[in-house]
């Protein structure tokens, strides 16, 4: 026999036993935003390396060890997408969106990094993506939390989650704080780690945000960015706390909060929770004013979040049932008569009912096989299309789950009966 191919490692296959959970989660989604007033933007999958150079930061994780960059035919290098923002701007630019308006747009779909695949880490995974640009106060920050907290509390997630935020302040606060921060760490470089080592003079705040135990005490003595805001900054930062707590949403302020990404400025935050282990990150987000003048247009503000579909689909796997799609009836076929009817039986019911799900067995089969496969369909009732059954009109319906007599019925007179079974 020929040898099996496999997937590539940290690529999942996403099978049905699962997809209702993501439907779930995406068509709660996607009715949230519809109801905040975002619009859908969809984005191609592979962009220009230099788009994510420029964009993410050359030192940070992502664009130094995670991307899948190669070479198109021609010899321009692509990447395949890392995170969505990027692109997103991207395209706003290209198209003139941001141009005079504003915007609140959002995204699904996957991204690419080559991690070292764990629970809840894989090297493809999918983003539910939102950004607002041209707004330039909290007002937004605030939405977009309230947003991602509604969108939580809709899922069933809420109580697992908090929420973490910080304020990263603009370029010259941080700039002011890179300078201070470095001289505190070359004071104490033999306990940095090699990760540390390498940040330091290249990207010294994501040390605050090593993992590494033996390096906590180290962090938390560090300059704080905070201390360094000036007041335009600490309003902002003072503005959106008050809108949280104006709607009851409470939070944490972790001042270690960075995020992996070069572009954020201002407002930072995480909700997080302690059911996944060590990715406990199950949305993140904030502020990017900087980013639409990196990327070479006119500089306009902008803020957003990225949800990891994987790890809520973990989190509502620990906590709830499966949704329910099992069909509510399966159609059983007995006999050639029957036979040349089902199918269409099953059309005119279709016709009829709306939302039911109904499942015909094909492929013929003893009655004996038939009523197996009923039963492994989860569906709730039999109905039985035999020769007597043509000849009369009706239908025969059992009930697979509770031990009723089977009933037989004028097939025009089904209807009712099938709708009590629909919720
Ligand atoms: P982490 O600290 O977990 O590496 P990050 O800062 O790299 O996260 P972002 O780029 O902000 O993550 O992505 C937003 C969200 O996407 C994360 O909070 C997480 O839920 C999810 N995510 C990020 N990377 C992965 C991955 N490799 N596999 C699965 N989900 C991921
Ligand atoms: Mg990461």
């Amino acid at each position: 026999m020929a040898k099996i191919i496999q997937a590539i490692r940290g690529m999942n296959d996403i099978l049905p036993a699962v997809t209702p959970r993501w439907q779930f989660i995406e068509a709660t989604f996607r009715k949230l935003m519809q109801v905040y007033g975002y619009g859908e933007i969809r984005l191609p999958i592979v962009e220009k390396t230099e788009l994510f150079k420029r964009s993410i930061g050359e030192v940070t994780d992502i664009v130094e060890k995670e991307m899948y960059t190669f070479d198109d035919r021609n010899g321009d290098s692509l990447t395949l997408r890392p995170e969505g923002t990027a692109g997103c701007v991207r395209a706003c630019i290209e198209n003139g969106l941001l141009y005079n308006q504003t915007q609140r747009l959002w995204y699904v779909g996957p991204m690419f990094r080559h991690e070292r695949p764990q629970k809840g880490r894989y090297r493809q995974f999918h983003q539910l993506g939102v950004e607002a640009f041209g707004f330039a106060g909290p007002d937004i920050d605030a939405e977009l939390i309230m947003l991602s907290a509604r969108l939580l509390t809709e899922l069933g997630l809420r109580e697992q989650v908090k929420l973490e935020i910080n304020t990263l302040g603009v370029s010259e606060e941080r700039q002011a704080h890179r300078q201070q921060l470095v001289v505190y760490l070359e004071q104490h470089q033999d306990q940095l780690d090699e990760d540390s080592q390498r940040r330091l003079h290249t990207n010294p705040l994501r040390v605050l945000d090593t993992k590494n135990p033996a390096m906590q005490e180290l962090v938390e003595q560090a300059p704080r960015l905070f201390d360094f805001l000036g007041e335009e900054s600490l309003a902002h930062f003072k503005g959106v706390c008050e809108f949280l707590t104006s709607v009851g949403i409470d939070y944490h302020v972790n001042h270690r909060l960075v995020r992996g990404l070069d572009y954020y400025s201002k407002t930072v935050f995480e909700w997080v929770t302690d059911q996944l282990g060590a990715q406990g990150t199950v949305c993140a987000g904030g502020r990017f004013d900087a980013l639409i003048e990196q990327l070479g247009s006119k500089p306009s503000p902008a803020a957003g979040f990225a949800v990891g579909i994987e790890r809520m689909v973990a989190l509502l796997e620990a906590l709830t049932e499966s949704p329910d799609v099992a069909p509510h009836a399966y159609l059983l076929i007995a006999g050639e008569a029957a036979e040349r009817q089902g199918l269409a039986l099953a059309e005119s019911l279709r016709d009829r009912i709306k939302d039911l799900r109904l499942l015909v067995n094909c492929g013929a089969g003893s009655f004996k096989s038939q009523m197996k496969r009923a039963d492994k369909s989860g569906a709730r009732l039999v109905l039985i299309l035999g020769e007597d059954e043509v000849q009369q009109q009706t239908i025969v319906i059992k009930d697979l789950r509770e031990d009723q007599p089977q009933r037989t019925v004028p097939q025009q007179g089904i209807d009712s009966i099938l709708r009590g079974f629909i919720a």
